[in-house]
C-alpha cells in the first residue's frame, strides 16, 4: 500500500518510512472517535490508557510527533531559564530544530558517550558523566540542572540499547540531587524487545517517558508522552499552546493499538537483519561497523576515508537506499517493510560499494 520511488528499491533510509498496512488501515475506518480538544474520543484514551499502564505510569497524552512529546515532557521537568543536560548526539538537542530553547526556554549542556568509530561499540551511557557535570541548585551565579534526558534506543549512536545498571545508577545519582529524569523512548520498544527488560522497567526509572508508535511499530502518525496525572493534566495546556490540540484522531489512535497487538514482537525481526547487514558491511569494510553491538534495527556506518554520500549514491543507483548522516557516517535503517529477501539485496549491495570503495 505505499508508494515506493520505484518498485523493487529497498529503503533503510528509516523505519518512519513504513506505509500502513492493510489491516492497520481497516482498524483506523473503524474506529471510534469524539473531538480530543474535549477529552471525548475514546480510542484516543484507549491508546493513553494502555501506553501508561506499559510503561508504569499514571496516565498519558498524545501527540502528533515525537518531537513535541519530547518538547512537552521536558519542558514538565524544566522551567525556563534552567537546563537539559543530554548527549551530544541526542534526538532532543540536535534533531528537534533548537525547539526546546526556542518555545521552551530551556538552556542545555551536553556530554559524550563516546564514539562511533567503527571499532567501539556506539553510544551507551556512563551514568558518572551527566552526574558528574549537573548542577542543581546552582544559587544565583549558575545554570541549575532541573533533567537529565536519556535516549533508548541511541538513534545516531547506532540503535544501541542503554545498560540497565546505568539507567538505574543514573535515577538513584538524579533522584539524590534532586534532578528529573526525561527517557525519550521513541524506540523504547527495541530496547525492550532485544534485550526483555519490561517497559515499565524502563518506564519506572524516568518521570517522563515518550514513546513512538510511527517508528518500527509502523503507524502513519504518533507519539504518547507518560507521567503523572498532574503533569499530563499541564502537559494537555501546553499540548494545546504548542498547537497540538487534535480533535478526531482516534482514526490514528486506532492504528498504534494495532501496531501494539501486532507489531511489537516483530520487531525481533528487524534486529536480526540489521545485524546480518552490519555482518556484511564489517565484511567489506573492515572498522565500518562493529556487527555485535548491532543490537537493534539501526545500522550507522564509518566509511573512513569515503564520503558518505558517495557511498549513498553508488548504493541508491542499484536501488538501495541509505541515509547519509555526516561527511563519513552512514545509517541504514530494518523495519517493517524490509523482508529477508529485501535485505539479502541490500547486503549485496552495499557490500559491493563498500569493497569497491575499499579496493579504489
Ligand atoms: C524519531 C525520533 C523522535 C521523534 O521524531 P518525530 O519525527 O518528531 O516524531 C524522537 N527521538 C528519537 C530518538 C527519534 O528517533
Amino acid at each position: 500500500m505505499s508508494a515506493p520511488p520505484r518498485p523493487g528499491t529497498v529503503d533503510l533510509r528509516s523505519d518512519t518510512l513504513t506505509a500502513p498496512t492493510p489491516a492497520m488501515r481497516e482498524a483506523m475506518a473503524s474506529a471510534l472517535v469524539g473531538d480530543d480538544v474535549y477529552a471525548e474520543d475514546p480510542t484516543l484514551h484507549e491508546l493513553e490508557e494502555r501506553t501508561a499502564a506499559l510503561l508504569g505510569h499514571e496516565a498519558g497524552l498524545f501527540f502528533p510527533t515525537g518531537s513535541m512529546a519530547n518538547m512537552v515532557g521536558v519542558r514538565l521537568l524544566v522551567e525556563p531559564g534552567q537546563e537539559l543536560l543530554a548527549d551530544v548526539l541526542s534526538h532532543v538537542l540536535r534533531a528537534e530544530l533548537g525547539g526546546h530553547g526556542a518555545l521552551g526556554g530551556i538552556t542545555s549542556r551536553t556530554w559524550s558517550d563516546g564514539l562511533v568509530d567503527g571499532t567501539s561499540p556506539g553510544r551507551t551511557l556512563d551514568a558518572r558523566v551527566p552526574l558528574a557535570l549537573m548542577a542543581p541548585d546552582a544559587g544565583p551565579h549558575l545554570v541549575s540542572t532541573a533533567a537529565v534526558a536519556v535516549e533508548n534506543t541511541h538513534n545516531f549512536g547506532g540503535g544501541t540499547v542503554q545498560p540497565l545498571e546505568q539507567l538505574q545508577a543514573l535515577r538513584a545519582g538524579t533522584a539524590e540531587a534532586g534532578v528529573a529524569v526525561h527517557l525519550d523512548g521513541a524506540r523504547l520498544w527495541n530496547a525492550h524487545v532485544a534485550t526483555g527488560v519490561p517497559l515499565a522497567v524502563y518506564g519506572g526509572l524516568s518521570d517522563t517517558v515518550s514513546v513512538c508508535f510511527s517508528k518500527g511499530l509502523g503507524a502513519p502518525v504518533g507519539s504518547v508522552l507518560v507521567t503523572t496525572a498532574d503533569r499530563i493534566a499541564r502537559a494537555r495546556v501546553l499540548r494545546k499552546r504548542y498547537g497540538g490540540g487534535m480533535r478526531q484522531a482516534g482514526v490514528l489512535a486506532a492504528a498504534c493499538l494495532h501496531a501494539l497487538d501486532h507489531h511489537v514482537d516483530r520487531l525481533a525481526e528487524d534486529h536480526v537483519r540489521a545485524r546480518r547487514l552490519a555482518e556484511a558491511c564489517a565484511a567489506a569494510m573492515p572498522g565500518s561497523v562493529v556487527p555485535a553491538a548491532v543490537e537493534t534495527n539501526i545500522v550507522v556506518l564509518r566509511t573512513h576515508d569515503v564520503p558518505a554520500a558517495a557511498v549513498a549514491a553508488a548504493a541508491a543507483r542499484q536501488g538501495v537506499l541509505v541515509s547519509a548522516l555526516g561527511p563519513r557516517v552512514v545509517r541504514a535503517v530494518t523495519h517493517l517493510d524490509v523482508d529477508d529477501a529485501a535485505v539479502d539485496r541490500a547486503c549485496e549491495v552495499l557490500s559491493g560499494v563498500l569493497a569497491g570503495a575499499v579496493a579504489a
